[in-house]
Formats: structure tokens, sequence, C-alpha cells
């Protein structure tokens, strides 16, 4: 933490982001302790590939064994459900864009539990239409790759990717409804900042893996070495 933020928490304490409680102790993740427990946080037990949730003892899900995604390894902070997707909405369209600090700090939670993690050559996060971030004021999903790529002291590029095409909102579509939606709809728009890199490739939720699985692929095809992805929060497998 900077001279200046340890100066602001002084000035204003950190309150739970969910509940307002004045935080005592670790106040890294932005929430209290009995709102943290109420977060489905992510650990090992995952999909070796996606990082999504499944039951079973296998070490890839249902989707990564019938067919393997474009990208080396997935994961996710936690579960989008109950608190997580009340805070995700409000962060994503209830004009609560501070609320990325709770979500970028249960991907760097995830991060740490992960030893011999190789950083990544850059960061970059899933674009949004100029005109929708305008809009907004913000790309969520940009103020979570920063802050994670901030956090360890790697290389953040907002740029690497444009969205090109609207697409509809995904929750609105069946499985594979979502494959077609984003097909095309992304370019990669600075090319030789990808050859030859390790990209860790940063969005706010995770949900069939639509959107990874064509911008991993679409860096891949630009040259990339290898792609990770990772999400704050994500949905259990099968679930969309
Ligand atoms: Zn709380
Ligand atoms: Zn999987």
């Amino acid at each position: 933490m900077s001279i200046v933020e340890s100066l602001l928490d002084f000035l204003f304490p950190p309150k739970c982001a969910a509940c307002g409680t004045l935080l005592e102790g670790d106040r890294q993740l932005r929430l209290c302790p009995a709102c943290f427990r109420k977060l489905d946080v992510l650990d090992g037990k995952v999909c070796k590939l996606c990082g999504k949730p499944f039951c079973g003892d296998a070490l890839l899900c249902e989707d990564c064994n019938a067919s393997r995604p474009p990208y080396v390894m997935g994961f996710a902070g936690c579960v989008y459900d109950g608190l997580a997707r009340e805070m995700m909405l409000d962060m994503k369209f209830h004009n609560k864009p501070h609320l990325f600090r709770v979500f970028a700090a249960l991907v760097i939670r995830r991060l740490d539990s992960m030893p011999g993690f190789v950083p990544p050559d850059v960061v970059t996060c899933v674009p949004m239409r100029p005109e929708k971030e305008r809009e907004r004021g913000y790309n969520p999903a940009a103020l979570l790759a920063r802050q994670v790529a901030r956090h360890y002291g790697w290389t953040f590029a907002a740029d690497l990717l444009d969205k090109v095409r609207d697409t509809k909102v995904q929750s609105t579509l069946s499985r594979e409804e979502r494959y077609q939606n984003v097909k095309g709809a992304y370019v990669v728009r600075a090319a030789k900042e990808v050859q030859g890199k390790r990209i860790l490739l940063v969005d706010d939720v995770c949900t069939t893996g639509a959107t990874f699985r064509e911008l991993a692929e679409l860096l891949q095809k630009a040259g990339a070495a290898e792609v990770i992805c990772a999400s704050a929060a994500t949905t259990r497998h099968g679930e969309v």
C-alpha cells in the first residue's frame, strides 16, 4: 500500500463494500469477515483447464473434455451467485465502479494460492464497445485487470483487443447462441504487442466461457505464446 493510500485509509477508515461495517485487521479484501463468509471463494477443487467448480473427482469438466479451450489455464476468484452476484451487478450496471477493488482482491487471493504461477508478460482485459464504455464511464474488466497488474508490478495494456461489433447481453441467450453472439465481435488491435507473449486476459464474469474462448483463439492466432483467462467470478460448470 502506498503512503497516499495509507493516509487515505487513516482519514477515511475503509468500510465493508457490502454492508458498510468499519473494517479492522486485513483490509485488502474490503469486505468484513461476515460478508466474506457469504462468498463461495474458489480453491483448487475446480476444472484444471477452465477453472470452473464442478462435482466429481475428474481433472477436467465435461466442456473441457469435449472441446479443449484455446487457453492454457482459466481461473476465477469466486462463484457468481448470492452476494458476489449482487455486487457484480452493482459494479457493472448500477454505477458502483469502486467494487472492482473487492473483485480484484479476490483474483489476487486466488493467484496467491497458486504456487509456481509464472507471471504473464502482459495483462489485458475483455474490451467494451467504446461508446458503451463512454456511456457507462468505465470498463469494469479494465479496472480489475489494471488493479491486479499493479498489485504484482506486471505490465497492463488496455488496448490489445477491440470490440468491433455489439453483442447481445449473454444472460439472455442459450448456450449455443452465446458462442455465435461473440463470433467475430472482437479483433486484436496490437498484434506486435501480442506476439510471443504470455498474456493474462481478465474479465469480470465468466459464464459459458464463450468470450474467453473467442478471445484466446484470436490472441493465439495473432501469435501469443500462451493465454491465461481470469475472471473475478464464475458460474459453476453446467450453469450459464
Ligand atoms: Zn460486511
Ligand atoms: Zn473446464
